[in-house]
Formats: C-alpha cells, structure tokens, sequence
C-alpha cells in the first residue's frame, strides 16, 4: 500500500515486535533463557530463484519462510506478495503468529513467509510460475503436521490452490491440509474468506458491550483498508447495523457523512481496476491521513504496519481501536493513546479470526468431514470471546493495556509449553 509507506519509513517491525515482547515478558517470572529463546526465530529459510516471465525474460525473485517458534504444534502463517517485503518484517509477522495463535487457544506455533514482488503488475501466468516455484523452494519446511501457509496480503485462494497443487504433485496425491485459504472446490473451509473481517468486528462489538454501547446504530466506524480483512470487517459491521463512515485503500480514502452502503461499495469493488476504490461515486474523497484522524467511534487500520506512530497517534479521535492489519501501531504511538484513554484491541486478538478458520479448514482437511457456514461462525465466536476475556482478565490482574495483556496472556501458554516439554537433549 503505497500511500501508507510513509509513516512506515524508517520503522522497523523485528523492532517493534520485539519491543512488545520485552514489555509484556517483564510481568512474567521466567528463566532467562526462555525469555532468550521466544525472543527469536526457532529457524529461516531465505531463496532466490528464477521465473520465466511472459516476455520470455528470466527474472529472480527473492522469497522467505521463518518459523518462529514450533513448541504448541507445527508452524502456521500467511504468505505475503509485495514489494516491501523483507526478512526482519517476515520475522515480525512469524512472532506475531506464534502470539496469535497460542492467544486464541490454537494448536499451533508460528510462521511466516514472503516474496519481495509487485503482484499487481505481475499476470496471472507469471503469478502462478512464480508462485509455484516459491511453493517447490519451501517445500524443506512446509507439510500438513509440520508448517501450513496461508493467504496475507498480495495473496488469495487461488495463490494457495497453486501451492497446494505444486505440493500434492511432487508427492503424488492430493494433500488438501498443506494449506488452507483455499478455494472451498478443493477443500476450503466455509465463512474462511470472510474470518478475519468478522473476527475484528466480533472484537469491536464485545469491546462496546463491555463498555456500555448497545445500539450500533450510534457508533460509527473508520476502516484503513479495504483488501481481505477490511472489505469484510466494512461487511459484517454494516451488516450488523453500525454507521461505517469512511474506508480506504492504496488509492484513496472515501467517506460518507451519512454512512457508506458497504454492498454497493463491494459491488463497485468486484469490478474495478485491482478490486481497487479509485473512482467510487457514492461518497467524498479523503486522505489516508484524514481517515486516520477522523471523527469517528471506533478506527479499525486493516491495513498494514506501522500506520499509528508518534507522528499521528494524536490526532487518533476514535475512543476504540480495532486492528485488523498486523502491527499497525508502534509502542510510541500505543504509550500516547494509552495517556489519551483510547482503548487498542491488539493484532493479535484482533485479527485472530483468520487462523482461526484456517485452523478449522485443517482440521475439516484432515478428516474429510466439512462444516456448513453456521457451524464454522458459531466455533469462531466461541474462540474470539473466550481469548477475549482471558485478554480482559490479565488486563485487570496486570494493570496494563490490552495489546501487554494479550502478550503476557500468549507468552505464558508458549513458555508453559515449553518448560513441560523440557529442553532437548
Ligand atoms: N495471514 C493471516 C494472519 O496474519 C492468516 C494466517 C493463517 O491463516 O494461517 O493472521
């Protein structure tokens, strides 16, 4: 997301994520050298490696896969397509992961992986060699009971069917499990697509209750992004009655004073240029800045990181935020909007929906017995509110903010974990 790169210039997020990691390790009484252990990445793979573009050309592109940390079950995380990418932001994701996923109860470790590239200006044949060949370089690390990619951003249910049909090949039958994300004509989950977007908006909602706001009709609502998780937080938020004012993407931002009519805001999407909102009619045209700082309830960045910094952390009206986006706030910016009284429900448990479905499509995978969509949605509220208010709880026993809470909250299962599985050898 070009316009958001600016804040983001010099920040980088190994750093952040290892700042939050100090902060919330301090509350807990651990030896050093666990402390030393779930501080860094358990192992790295980084490629290079050739595509045959249209033009005949050959070109080399750089990829990564990092597990950060293996000890409650195999890896899990998505796989990021963009021109940012690099290997201490792929090690911030892979953290995040190991955090999210203990957060949320799940039986998985962390990972993440990445290709510095451009999608957007790629076609669909170069995308599909390239991500082939990306999928046939990981394949030392990835399995179905060792590590399990999925969709992130500049990714999608047809980049992880590729995958998986590159894997499933060179073993010589299919192995749904070895992703999930998929396409559900082979082996997705229902509601997978929509999880991440409905689990922030399951979140905001919980928070307002929590905090006395029952009518979503009063609250209003400011998304940053409008990819995967943006579109279908705008979704379910609308859906459930609350006032979406304003959303954004690479292109711009759009408002509505009066709230936007998110179908039709989708139904303009599924036909533009990228999918991208350049161009949308039914609203005014405002800066990511001004999305930012905008007069509103709730802020949901749904983008990606660093979006909420010292610069700008000020100018945050919104009471609450929700973060769909992975890391979009800095530890500066979360010390000044903790003095500010707003409230961050953080990455982690926020965006949490996502592998949470992923988690159930493996297993639905691996027993060849599929759910209908009520089933799937009824597990993930489940999920999201029980690691919600266990995040509630260490945020009263602490005494400190949700995104410390949801750390201290992960970090404890890891390190459990790890004492009762002992040290090899
Ligand atoms: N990329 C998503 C995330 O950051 C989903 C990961 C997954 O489903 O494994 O949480």
């Amino acid at each position: 997301m070009a316009v958001h790169d600016k804040a983001a210039e010099h920040i980088n997020p190994y750093e952040v994520a290892k700042r939050q990691y100090d902060r919330a390790v301090a509350y807990l009484d651990l030896p050093q050298g666990i402390v030393d252990f779930l501080r860094v990445p358990k192992r790295e793979l980084s490629t290079n490696f050739p595509v045959r573009m249209d033009n005949g050309d050959i070109r080399v592109f750089t990829g990564y896969r990092v597990h950060h940390n293996t000890v409650l079950g195999p890896s899990k995380g998505g796989i990021r397509y963009a021109l940012s990418v690099d290997i201490d932001e792929v090690r911030a994701l892979a953290m995040w992961m190991t955090w999210k996923c203990a957060l949320v109860g799940l039986p998985y470790g962390g990972a993440k992986g990445g290709v510095v590239c451009d999608p957007y200006s790629m076609t669909q044949g170069e995308l599909e060699r390239l991500t082939r060949r990306y999928a046939a370089e990981i394949s030392i690390l990835i399995s179905p009971h060792g590590d399990i990619p999925a969709p992130d951003m500049g990714t999608n249910p047809q980049t992880m069917a590729w995958i998986m049909d590159t894997y499933s090949m060179t073993v010589g039958y299919s192995v749904p499990a070895i992703v999930t994300g998929k396409p559900i004509n082979v082996g997705g989950s229902q509601g997978r697509t929509e999880a991440t977007g409905r689990g922030v908006v399951i979140c905001m909602h919980e928070a307002l209750r929590r905090a006395g706001h029952n009518n979503p009709a009063e609250i209003s609502v400011a998304i940053q992004g409008f990819g995967n998780v943006g579109t279908y937080a705008a979704k379910h938020a609308f859906d459930l009655g609350y006032k979406v004012l304003a959303v954004s993407d690479v292109t711009g931002g759009y408002y509505n004073a009066n709230g936007l009519d998110v179908d039709d805001v989708m139904a303009y999407t599924a036909t533009s240029e990228n999918h991208w909102l350049r161009g949308y009619p039914n609203a005014d045209e405002i800066s990511n800045e001004e999305l930012l700082a905008l007069e509103c309830d709730v802020l949901a960045p749904c983008a990606l990181e660093n979006q909420i910094t010292e610069k700008n952390a000020n100018d945050v009206k919104a009471f609450l935020i929700v973060e769909g986006a992975n890391g979009p706030t800095t530890p500066e910016a979360d010390d000044i909007l903790f003095s500010k009284g707003v409230d961050i429900i953080p990455d982690v448990l926020a965006n949490a929906g996502g592998v949470t479905v992923s988690y159930f499509e493996w297993v639905q995978g691996l027993q060849s017995f599929f759910w209908d969509v009520e089933e799937v949605n009824r597990q993930l509220g489940r999920v999201l509110i029980k690691a919600y208010d266990e995040v509630a709880r260490n945020k009263d026993e602490h005494n400190v903010d949700m995104r410390t809470a949801a750390q201290i909250t992960a970090i404890k299962r890891v390190s459990d974990a790890t004492v009762t599985r002992g040290i090899y050898p």
